[in-house]
């Protein structure tokens, strides 16, 4: 086995679509997998209903093979993070647009029961044998149908994963010891980079946004996990680009410079939402608390 500092510890993400992987927590799990830690992502839907919101690829072969596209772009995204990845296989719900907003369409992963939706990501967990898991929070980080999904699906196989009970024909229970909401686009950080492009001369595209994003102290202060990962983050930026129908690369994703927020918010924000290991908040580790398995002293 690897001889890095942190091989043995297992980390899975599970995130809705295909590019979420890429663009919440990606500097954290290069720097878990240049550490020796095995990150498998699991992706929820085919991110089949998204849009094409790259201007350079909105072409009608594009849109003709979208599932296909995205699923090779996904590939892509995953060789550059250096990670595994399974699909769920559930589709896409799209976003509503309107208002009212529309009913969701027939089949999407938004309208199966979570007792259902779960029971493939049961298997999962009983297979990778995961010691922290990341999700979303309960409005879904941002509240599309299927992120709000998939933090219901997440929590619910987090706790049936490790009960012997629950369906034993998915594999042998196995308890995650932690389990965490990415924060990683919180108001503070928004602020900080702001205030940075402002002292720089710059123009910021996230201006517009702050102006209209209220105060929320009691949400920031969710926050317990800071992993310092700014050294990644151009790993985190070419696993974005990878996803080339989503990513404009002239975009906002992009306006910020590295510089500035490695200066100025140099890390990726969790919320620890349940340990089964003594855990001491604030910490800066996802795997706080959680020692490096001896199986790989077999090697
Ligand atoms: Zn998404």
């Amino acid at each position: 086995m690897s001889s890095l500092p942190r091989a043995g510890l297992r980390l899975m993400h599970v995130h809705a679509h295909p590019d979420d992987e890429s663009s919440k927590g990606a500097a954290t799990t290069a720097k878990y997998v240049a550490e020796g830690v095995d990150v498998h992502v699991v992706t929820c839907t085919g991110g089949e209903r998204g849009s094409v919101l790259n201007p350079k690829m909105d072409r009608p072969e594009v849109w003709e093979n979208i599932a296909e596209v995205r699923r090779a772009e996904m590939d892509a995204a995953r060789d550059i993070l250096g990670v595994t990845q399974d699909w769920l296989g559930f589709v896409d719900s799209g976003w509503p647009d309107g208002d009212p907003k529309p009913p969701l369409p027939a089949g999407c992963f938004g309208l199966v029961p979570v007792e259902e939706g779960a029971l493939p990501l049961v298997r999962l967990i009983r297979e990778f044998r995961p010691h922290v898991m990341t999700t979303y929070d309960e409005n879904g980080g941002y509240p599309h149908p299927d992120h709000i999904q998939c933090h219901l699906v997440s929590m619910y196989a987090f706790e049936k994963a490790a009960d012997p009970e629950f369906a034993p024909e998915l594999g042998e229970a196995w308890q995650v010891q932690k389990i965490y909401y990415h924060h990683g686009f919180n108001r503070p950080r928004t602020v900080a980079i702001v205030d940075a492009m402002r002292a720089a001369g710059l123009e910021s595209p996230w201006e517009e946004r702050l102006a209209k994003w209220k105060e929320d102290p009691e949400h920031d202060a969710r926050i317990t996990t800071r992993v310092p990962c700014g050294e990644y983050f151009g790993v985190r930026d070419q696993a974005l680009l990878a996803h080339a129908t989503q990513i404009d690369p002239d975009g906002h994703w992009f306006a910020v410079p590295l510089e500035i927020q490695q200066k100025v918010w140099p890390t990726e924000d969790y919320e620890l939402v349940v340990s089964h290991v003594p855990a001491s908040t604030p910490e800066d580790d996802l795997f706080a608390g959680i020692p490096v398995p001896a199986e790989r002293m077999e090697a």
